[in-house]
């Protein structure tokens, strides 16, 4: 099947209604998603970032869609992965914080009565597995394979320690401290393959990419849904010597390591695609790689010319480098427009045939149209951010931002995307325009179900 063809196959349009009746349905689309954690606007050179080396990356970008304006739906972790797996506003189901790491605790973690993506690809034919960290809650009725993947390779909590080879001694440290914190315990827990514990070796990140890579050489006969969800160049900063050296001339030291956590990362993705071309899988698998949140900066990441970090509702908590990459069925390119984290859930589904239920909203879109230039309106008219008593509104080039009981501000993105001059005095009518959006999308939310660790309930301004 030729590229047009399949293209007029994946975005139904038709075009060749006859052959398509004729010949046997084309092998349904692969989809990987790969998430970096707490990685920067600026922590990739295709996003113009001058000390790092993301070779990879840029490869891929070069070969597929670099989004200019890619959102995720919260500025940290947890509420970002659970948007991207369902495909709705995660305040729809009360999942706006980060679920403290609680084995025994059924209420702290990703709703059960949501429905994942790889849940959704299942009838198609589709399997799935998840790699890295998941942070959707560590009772068993929320581990990946409970809800929806059918292989497990990582850890269940927030984050986790890079070296592998002496992390029973590291738990011991933890655990020996005079009042062991369950996430600092959690983040020195054994590794784990579907449930039972293993062994692993080396560095975290490379033990991750080895698995993806795995992943692909195994299911390489069916499609398949993989998440790949990278914790780093999440903290804490830990690099191997001999890749630190490569950053010998960056000068701050956390830079340096993260810079370092990034080239792990980026080989990663590098051994994914080899994977893909190993097994002649490149034109049939949809690559999409963001970060699931804006960079810390106080941690050596980088935004740029972004305002903020993670934790926060300016651009540089929650706008992030995204890339959706499909040689032969996207063009090379850039897009401009708006897109969001919650757009890979309905994506997918399209691409892979199956069908989103009917008896919820789905807040994302199936961005194939977009990206193919099928479609030139916008994906979204409007997207969405709270944060505790922070809020986001972005319409068109606007973007509103309000911050407990300080007064709104309003800027524009078109010509100032690093949100340096509030014009909310000189268009109080926009900043009234976005606020009454923000009110009317609030509307549909429960309060949340639960509440990030150790933190007494967020003041909120709803
Ligand atoms: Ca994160």
């Amino acid at each position: 099947m030729n590229a047009l063809a399949r293209l007029a196959a994946v975005v139904g349009c038709g075009l060749f209604p006859l052959a398509a009746a004729a010949a046997d349905p084309p092998p349904r689309p692969n989809v990987i998603i790969i998430v970096a954690d707490d990685m920067g606007w600026a922590d990739l050179g295709c996003y113009g970032g001058r000390d790092v080396q993301t070779p990879h990356l840029d490869r891929l970008a070069a070969q597929g869609v670099r989004c200019t304006s890619g959102y995720v739906t919260h500025s940290f972790c947890s509420p970002t992965r659970a948007g991207l797996l369902t495909g709705r506003y995660q305040q729809r189901f009360g999942h706006e914080n980060n679920p403290p790491f609680r084995p025994d605790d059924p209420q702290v973690g990703l709703a059960v009565a949501e429905k994942t993506l790889p849940e959704l690809l299942r009838p198609a034919g589709y399997v799935s597995g998840a790699i890295g960290k998941w942070h959707l809650g560590a009772h068993p009725n929320f581990h990946p394979q409970r809800r929806g993947f059918d292989e497990f390779f990582g850890f269940l909590g927030g984050g986790h320690r890079y070296f592998l080879d002496t992390l029973a001694e590291q738990l011991a440290e933890v655990q020996a401290r005079k009042q062991p914190n369950p996430e600092a315990i959690s983040y020195c827990v054994p590794l784990e393959r579907n449930g039972t514990p293993v062994e692993a070796r080396g560095y975290l990140t490379d033990a991750l990419s080895a698995e993806a890579a795995a992943f692909i050489d195994r299911h390489a006969q069916q499609p398949f849904l993989l998440y790949l969800a990278y914790n780093a160049p999440h903290t804490p900063l830990e690099a191997p010597p001999e890749r630190l050296a490569r950053f010998a001339d960056v000068a701050d030291a956390d830079r340096r390591t993260f810079c370092a956590m990034m080239s792990a990362v980026d080989d990663g993705v590098g051994r994914v695609v080899e994977a893909l071309d190993r097994n002649r899988l490149r034109e049939r698998t949809l690559v999409c790689f963001l970060s699931d949140n804006g960079g810390q900066t106080e941690h050596g990441a980088s935004n740029g010319p972004l305002r903020g970090r993670k934790g926060m509702t300016y651009e540089g908590g929650v706008r992030v480098p995204l890339l959706a990459v499909w040689p032969g069925t996207l063009p090379a390119g850039t897009y401009d427009r708006p897109v969001s984290s919650l757009d890979l859930l309905p994506t997918a589904v399209a691409l892979a045939g199956a069908t989103l239920p009917s008896d919820r909203t789905y807040d994302g879109v199936n961005l194939l149209p977009y990206l193919t230039g099928q479609r030139t309106d916008a994906p979204h008219e409007t997207l969405y951010w709270r944060r505790d008593e922070q809020i986001g509104v972005r319409h068109g080039d606007w973007k509103l931002v309000r911050v407990g009981t300080r007064p709104a501000e309003l800027y524009d993105l078109a010509n100032d995307v690093g949100e340096t001059r509030d014009v909310a005095a000189k268009h109080p009518e926009t900043v009234a325009r976005l606020t009454a959006l923000y009110d009317a999308w609030r509307r549909d939310h429960i309060p949340p179900t639960f509440e990030s660790p150790g933190r007494p309930r967020p003041a909120t301004a709803r």
